[in-house]
């Protein structure tokens, strides 16, 4: 069977180089830092979120009644407006003393198919800045949806809890501002938590579009929505994994050079937001050992959408946190029971400690990117000569703690990284396997042994 034997022999040859008999251009003097081992400061964020408060915010944003975007204003009690004023003073209170900064980001929405009057769309926006100077333009961005619904989307007057579409995420991130602005990071963090998602997603395209205008460096998007129960319509629970919806390319008419650069060489696996995915469920699982990140190879469920659509459609890499299997019956319904059964998304469906574990993902992640630097920019694989192995170059990082490069691979077929090598602070290596048989990403690692996510080579003639 000669293909198992090709198959065998790659990887061979792929855990023979990971334990080190790669050749660098530049002899390796420099000592790898520790990559693989858990930092403090991330243990001791993840140790602070707190499931009880989780829960606390979540009674409150359902004690609103309804968050529907065209629902009243006025009242301090009922309403999304009540919400959002709500939201913005928590922030404020758990984030006193620290450098972060809540706002609101306000636009007004004209008449639409899911909107019946101009209606002000409101997302609080809480930013932490990066206190690195070459890293604090990068931004990480997490995102949960405030506003509820029920069945009739048009429907701003009925009760819709939304304790779980997205009571949950608007929590999730609400907890992340809270712990993580008492600690400093290189990166800029924006914690958002926004309207209208159900109305088409117009507070997240508001934000998305702004910030392509402003050229803000957007390196990784999420949004939590739907992350409340661990319970299955079948009543099975899972509160092991959570999904999380990672795009290839985007299904677009036209191909972008890049995109077409990308398809040509077999990457469509290898898109920035499947790089995002690959750092958040290694960051996530690392921290988190009993809890699975399970990476789905698409943008969303089927004809289902979300918060992080907006960041994709503008080129940034975008993810989705989602529970691993939704009741339907709780979700976008009015509230009823009908032959013994209850619709609705109500609060006593929602498991707390779940929650907590899918926000302590996210904060693995966020603290990682935020910690490490940017990954690596212009990473190419020589062409010009027809070799065996494969030689890659790339730019060095602006960050003045870096301490160098890593280069990793897998086979064609595989998800995750299979091999890496460390190769110093150099700007070229050269790996003993062939790039047309393996998958090559780089990344770039500082001196604290915080890595970025890999950059993926396009071809250099
Ligand atoms: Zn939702």
């Amino acid at each position: 069977m000669p293909h198992t034997r090709v198959s065998s022999s790659l990887l061979a040859t792929l855990l023979a180089v990971a334990a080190g008999s790669a050749t660098a251009a530049t002899p390796v003097t420099d000592k790898a830092p520790d990559i693989t081992r858990q930092q403090p400061q991330i243990k001791k964020i993840l140790a602070e979120i707190s499931p009880k408060r989780i829960e606390g915010y979540v009674a409150k944003l359902v004690s609103f009644g309804t968050r529907h975007t065209m629902s009243e204003t006025e009242s301090d009690t009922r309403g999304i407006g009540a919400a959002r004023r709500w939201i913005k003073a928590e922030m404020e209170r758990c984030g006193a003393g620290t450098n972060l900064q809540v706002a609101f980001d306000s636009h007004i929405a004209p008449v639409s198919a899911r909107i019946s009057r101009p209606t002000e769309i409101v997302n609080v926006v809480a930013t932490l800045p990066g206190s690195q100077e070459a890293s604090k333009d990068r931004i990480y961005v997490t995102s949960g949806h405030y506003d509820s619904r029920v069945s009739d989307v048009m429907n701003y007057t009925a009760d819709a809890p939304g304790a779980n579409d997205d009571a949950s995420g608007t929590a999730a991130v609400m907890e992340l501002a809270c712990v993580m602005s008492k600690y400093k990071f290189d990166a800029t963090l924006v914690f958002m938590t926004v309207a209208a998602e159900e109305q088409g997603l117009l507070g997240a395209r508001h934000w998305a579009t702004q910030a392509r205008e402003k050229k803000l460096n957007i390196a990784g998007m999420f949004t939590n929505d739907i992350i409340g129960s661990s319970r299955a319509d079948n009543g099975k629970v899972d509160n092991k994994q959570v999904r999380l919806f990672a795009q290839s390319i985007p299904a677009t008419k036209e191909m972008s050079d890049a995109i077409r650069t990308l398809v040509q060489t077999g990457g469509e696996n290898d898109s920035i937001s499947r790089q995002l995915a690959r750092h958040t469920k290694e960051q996530g699982e690392r921290y988190q050992k009993d809890f699975k990140v399970s990476v789905i190879q698409r943008h969303d469920r089927y004809l289902r959408g979300g918060d992080h659509m907006p960041f994709l459609e503008q080129g940034y890499a975008a993810l989705r946190f989602t529970e691993p299997a939704e009741d339907f019956s709780h979700q976008h319904q009015d509230l009823r029971t009908e032959n013994g059964k209850v619709y609705g998304d109500l609060i006593e469906f929602n498991d707390y400690d779940y929650i907590a574990k899918v926000t302590r993902v996210n904060a693995a992640a966020l603290a990682s990117l935020a910690l490490a630097p940017g990954a690596p920019q212009g990473v190419k694989l020589r062409t010009d000569k027809l070799t065996n192995d494969s030689t890659l170059v790339w730019q060095a990082n602006p960050e003045p703690d870096v301490a160098g490069y890593r280069v990793v691979w897998r086979e064609t077929t595989a998800a995750n990284w299979q091999g890496a090598k460390w190769v110093g602070n150099v700007g070229e290596a050269t790996i003993d396997l062939s790039k047309d048989n393996v998958f090559f990403g780089v990344q770039a690692v500082d001196k604290d042994g915080n890595v970025s996510p890999a950059s993926y080579p396009m071809p250099q003639r």
